[in-house]
């Protein structure tokens, strides 16, 4: 009887201990716990031992059958990953926070529109967030008191001259400041307007700025930079129009759409019925800014756009709230 115990006894210690699959487990519970198992077939042995000595190995079995169920019932847990209290939750794994979430879309666009320029042999250049009132507006031919500045609701700094850059124009100013033409490049960054938080406004949000300026530059080589863009950003046959518009740093100025993706032209709720969406602002480099910039304007000639970046990424995505881009819910995340 003694021989017999200790055996069952370490030998079931180990394997359960050293057990690697729930199956496994499984079959180790039924071969010393089962009806017929080890532990119950050396019960039934005890009909052969003195009477005296019968309770004391029936206690010193039954507490090893204890040991053994609690030992099987948290190694299941362990191995299973399941706990009779949660459910399925396994406190071993690590939290789900480290589990790549997927890029935000707006850094994905930023850098796509980035890439297709880039590849149409425009440069990067960058400037400043914070800015001056000279590089924002006056250099861009918004004089002082000029209606043209109401259109952006600006975050100046107390007690400076400094403000949040409203738009990336002013690193077109800075560029131009430091080189002499021709130009090609793009501006890709964040601007800042006082806006309320709706779901179309944002007070932070990016913007990528372009210029072209060379000899004989004329509307026709915008059309054909913006149309070649447009069509290499959206997905399918992407049919462009250009409207006439207003900006003071540019002369003639257009907005450009693009017909809408969704009912093709037909018109429905997201182009609110008119078929075509807006997508960018461009046009011809007014004299008055290349003055600014020491420029001749009688010699060079260009053209400069501006585009929204979360706007582009709700067009192509279908994303319908702005505030999704800043809110870095996993579930919206996951999507990119
Ligand atoms: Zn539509």
């Amino acid at each position: 009887m003694e021989q017999e115990f200790r055996k069952i006894e370490t030998e079931s210690r180990t394997l359960v201990r050293e057990t690697s699959g729930v199956k496994e487990l499984e079959e180790l519970r039924v071969k010393y716990l089962g009806r017929k198992g080890a532990l119950n077939l050396l019960l039934k042995k005890m009909g052969a031992l003195d009477p005296d000595e019968r309770p004391v190995w029936g206690k010193k079995i039954n507490a090893l059958k204890r040991e053994l169920e609690d030992t099987i019932r948290s190694r299941r847990e362990e191995l299973s990953g399941q706990t009779e209290d949660t459910g399925n939750f396994d406190p071993t794994l690590p939290p789900e926070l480290f589990r790549h979430p997927g890029r935000n879309p707006v850094i994905s666009v930023l850098e796509e529109v980035s890439d297709i320029f880039v590849s149409m042999g425009f440069g990067i250049a960058y400037g400043p967030d914070i800015e001056t009132d000279y590089y924002n507006f006056t250099a861009l031919n918004f004089p002082e008191g000029h209606p043209a500045r109401d259109m952006h609701d600006t975050f100046y700094i107390k007690g400076s001259d400094r403000l949040l850059r409203t738009h990336t124009s002013p690193v077109q100013v800075r560029v131009m400041e430091k080189q002499p033409p021709p130009y090609q490049f793009i501006a890709p960054g964040k601007c800042y307007r006082r806006d309320t938080i709706d779901a179309s406004h944002l007070p932070s949000f990016h913007q990528v700025e372009g210029l072209m300026v060379d000899k004989d530059i004329s509307f026709a080589h915008l059309k054909g930079v913006l149309d070649e863009f447009a069509r290499r950003f959206f997905p399918g046959e992407t049919v462009t129009r250009f409207r006439p518009s207003f900006f003071p740093f540019t002369e003639p100025s257009a907005e450009m759409d693009i017909r809408c993706t969704i009912c093709s032209g037909g018109g429905c709720s997201s182009c609110s019925g008119k078929g075509f969406i807006e997508i960018l602002g461009a046009g011809m480099v007014d004299p008055e800014v290349f003055r600014h910039c020491g420029v001749d304007p009688d010699k060079w000639q260009g053209f400069a756009f501006g585009m929204g970046i979360e706007r582009m990424a709700m067009l192509k995505y279908g994303i319908s709230d702005l505030r999704y881009f800043f809110q870095n819910h996993r579930s919206f995340l996951e999507q990119f």
